[in-house]
């Protein structure tokens, strides 16, 4: 503000610049109280195996009921909570969360729980980890991390080592919003992935030859290293006929299910299996 002083207009600035602090520090006391009050729910979104025509895993996601201010989504207050250091404990309580409802579900669908990078600055993830795998007794075989690039902008072999931890356990590791990211690809062939999600950015617009450039190279790409690959953010019938013209068997998005609580979960998996047996059949085998 110092620079500014003097400049017309300065003074709105400083006012906003106020406002701003203000309300990132309320919504920062919110969401310890959030904690504490257990206002944080875990959705669930399917993903499908357009291959074997089923439901293959759910991802976890996280919502906060806020008491005022209603439903706040994750893109929201993931961020304050990286910042914070907050999401140490809010990851741990979906992770354990996610494992436990997972763990009363009658069946062997995996369960994807999404790791912020901040939550591997942790001494304790790898025992947190164990902890809620013991606590929920889910088999580890069941469990997917997903991780984003971000995770290896400093290239680090703790992180390494952590993911390779996972792996022991017999945990799979899938990389997120694959390509939006600003590290090298290096990490790839360091690293062994299980999977490779691409960003649902390049599914929006099928329709440009760039995006499905993009596409047509990362399922090239996980073939060559023998991971697997499944597209995020599907909506139509449209796009999931040409990813699937492209290669790629595993989908996630709105079309086949948007994220429900752990309650609508039955319901889903009957609804997609049912519109395989109509519907979504045509739009894949039959080609
Ligand atoms: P993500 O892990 O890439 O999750 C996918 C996001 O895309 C979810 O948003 C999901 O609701 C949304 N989505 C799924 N299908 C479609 C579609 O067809 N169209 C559109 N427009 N969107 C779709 P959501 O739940 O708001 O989460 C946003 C991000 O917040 C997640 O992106 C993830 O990075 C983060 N997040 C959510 N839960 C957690 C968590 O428990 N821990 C951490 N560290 N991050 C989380
Ligand atoms: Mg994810
Ligand atoms: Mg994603
Ligand atoms: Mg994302």
């Amino acid at each position: 503000a110092a620079k500014s002083a003097g400049r017309p207009g300065y003074r709105v600035f400083d006012q906003e610049m106020r406002d701003r602090q203000h309300d990132r520090r309320e919504m920062e006391d919110d969401l310890r109280m959030a904690l504490r009050n257990e206002e944080f729910e875990v959705f669930y979104q399917p993903f499908v195996d357009s291959g074997r025509k089923a439901v293959s895993g759910f991802e976890a996601l996280l919502r906060w009921r806020h008491p005022e201010k209603g439903l706040i989504s994750p893109g929201v207050f993931i961020p304050l909570a990286e910042e914070t250091g907050l999401i140490e404990e809010i990851g741990v309580w979906c992770m354990q969360t996610a494992f436990r409802e997972a763990a009363s579900w009658n069946t062997d669908m995996t369960i994807s729980v999404n790791f912020s990078p901040v939550q591997f600055k942790s001494a304790k993830l790898v025992e947190d980890v164990d902890a809620a795998l013991r606590a929920s007794g889910l088999d580890p075989r069941r469990v997917q991390i997903e991780v984003t690039e971000s995770l290896f902008i400093d290239e680090s072999e703790n992180i390494l080592s952590t993911l390779k931890t996972f792996r022991d356990r017999g945990l799979t590791i899938s990389m997120d919003d694959f390509g939006t990211g600003y590290s090298s690809l290096g990490y790839l062939s360091r690293f062994p992935f299980d999977k490779i999600k691409i960003d649902q950015s390049f599914v929006r617009d099928l329709s440009r030859p760039e995006n499905i450039a993009i596409v047509r190279s990362v399922i090239g790409l996980s073939r060559a290293l023998d991971m697997k690959v499944l597209a995020e953010g599907i909506e139509s019938r449209e796009q999931m006929e040409i990813l699937y013209a492209e290669g790629c068997r595993e989908m996630q998005g709105f079309f086949f299910s948007r994220p429900v609580p752990a309650s609508e979960m039955p319901l889903v998996i009957t609804e997609i299996t049912q519109r395989w047996n109509t519907d979504l059949a045509a739009a894949t085998g039959a080609k």
